[in-house]
């Protein structure tokens, strides 16, 4: 059981009777399933209650899901959309109020995020996919006032996919960041390692603030090229985050992942039951604040490995790693065998290396793209191949490929370890996974 769970499973229980009384989507959904919010007298209880997916909250959206009182345009609320990871893109509201709230408990685990978040005068550099913000930030024509945001965010320019971005455009993000002077890099950790290689090259040293990566899972050579853009003065921090509930877990200054269960009820569920620490499942959220848009056990397609130890930061919210996208996992024979977390931690983070993608093209064959600089020699990625082969097994073929381009999703992001194996998987009770 996740440490404070207890005491957040009371405000479960009066999350579920609020959105049984005032939202008419969970009413449906857990008369439908027979269950009753006075059903639930224990945490085990809670695998009783049915599930929720996004395509519950798209196909409901706005009334079916919204609380007694709100309406969509109600100007308490913030609307935001997601980038589309799967596919179609998802809106959706919260009392801006909450989201706050939420943010601000997460981000007590690292207190120089913290100050830079609540500053109020703060100057942000966001670096990521167009998609992830709603300003032209792809155009090349735009300027840098068309792109700063009310609350003091610069959205630098950067191309729908990120390796094909012109040198204009590079430069001129560079440019903006020097002239801006931010108190707060928020980025997606591929990007912002893309454009610190270009600041490197060019001699140029960006502003020292704090980096904040989220959108995408950071990967080691990105957490290396970060530290040396900074002289080893700025660490890449974590967040995850996401656009339909908000902050839910923050890194700490020693390196540790806590999960935001003030906030939120949080579950990882592996092959129907929950996940002892140690061991690999998929995190669902149920949001605890009576708020505009609730959520109750919400399925998120992401996996996360809780961990028991204590972190050496003293905090007592619970430690957890990010292992990736579930779509994104290697998987053979229905299984999901090895996440990019795991693939990352085999590949490293070489001096050779300046990006790379593992893309599993079928069940038996994958394939490790890589983009290498001015420190490669000859055959250095055979090392990375051998951990790799050694840690899959002789049946997967593991081939290299040397490349100057490796394409983004058509999401805009970019996925160190994509799989093309589609068929429904499932965590086994065997594997690493
Ligand atoms: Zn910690």
């Amino acid at each position: 059981m996740l440490n404070n769970q207890q005491a957040s499973f009371e405000k479960f229980k009066k999350e579920l009777n609020y959105c049984y009384e005032k939202v008419p989507f969970y009413r449906k959904h857990l008369d439908g399933a027979g269950t009753h919010p006075s059903d639930i007298h224990n945490i085990a209880d809670v695998m009783k209650l049915p599930y929720t997916e996004k395509k519950d909250y798209r196909k409901n959206f706005p009334l079916g899901v919204l609380a007694e009182g709100y309406k969509p345009n109600d100007i308490r609320l913030t609307r935001s959309q997601s980038s589309g990871t799967t596919g179609e893109r998802l809106i959706t509201v919260e009392v801006g109020m909450l989201l706050l709230n939420r943010a601000m408990k997460c981000a007590r685990v690292n207190p120089a995020i913290e100050q830079a978040i609540f500053n109020h005068a703060r100057k942000t550099c966001r670096y990521a996919a167009p998609n992830c913000s709603d300003v032209e930030c792809a155009n090349p024509n735009s300027t840098m006032e068309d792109r700063l945001l009310s609350d003091g965010t610069l959205v630098l320019p950067v191309y729908h996919d990120l390796l094909t971005t012109s040198d204009e455009l590079i430069e001129r993000a560079l440019e903006e960041t020097c002239n801006y002077q931010p108190d707060l890099y928020y980025i997606d950790p591929t990007h912002f390692a893309f454009l610190v290689r270009h600041a490197r090259k060019r001699g140029i040293s960006l502003p020292e603030a704090p980096v904040m990566g989220t959108y995408t899972s950071p990967t080691q050579y990105s957490r290396r090229q970060i530290a040396e853009a900074f002289d080893g003065k700025v660490a890449l921090t974590q967040l995850l985050a996401s656009s339909e509930m908000g902050w839910l877990a923050l890194e700490c200054p020693h390196g540790g992942l806590h999960l935001n269960t003030d906030s939120f009820f949080l579950e990882v569920i592996r092959a129907g039951r929950s996940a002892q620490p140690g061991e690999v499942g998929e995190l669902y959220i149920t949001s605890l604040d009576n708020g505009a848009l609730p959520h109750i056990r919400y399925k998120t397609a992401d996996a996360v490995r809780l961990l028991e130890e204590a972190c050496p930061c003293g905090n007592k919210l619970p430690l957890a790693v990010m292992e990736g996208r579930m779509m994104n996992f290697i998987k053979r024979q229905g299984r999901y065998i090895h996440s990019p977390y795991d693939i990352d931690q085999l590949v490293g983070a070489p001096d050779w290396l300046d990006q790379y993608q593992c893309h599993q093209l079928d069940e038996d064959n994958l394939v490790l793209k890589v983009i290498v600089n001015e420190h490669y020699q000859e055959g250095d990625e055979q090392a990375v191949l051998d951990r790799l082969r050694e840690a899959l097994g002789d049946s997967f073929s593991i081939s290299a490929e040397k490349l100057s381009y490796i394409a983004t999703e058509r999401s805009g992001k970019f996925h160190a370890t994509k799989s093309d194996v589609t068929s429904p998987a499932v965590f086994g009770e065997t594997h690493a996974c």
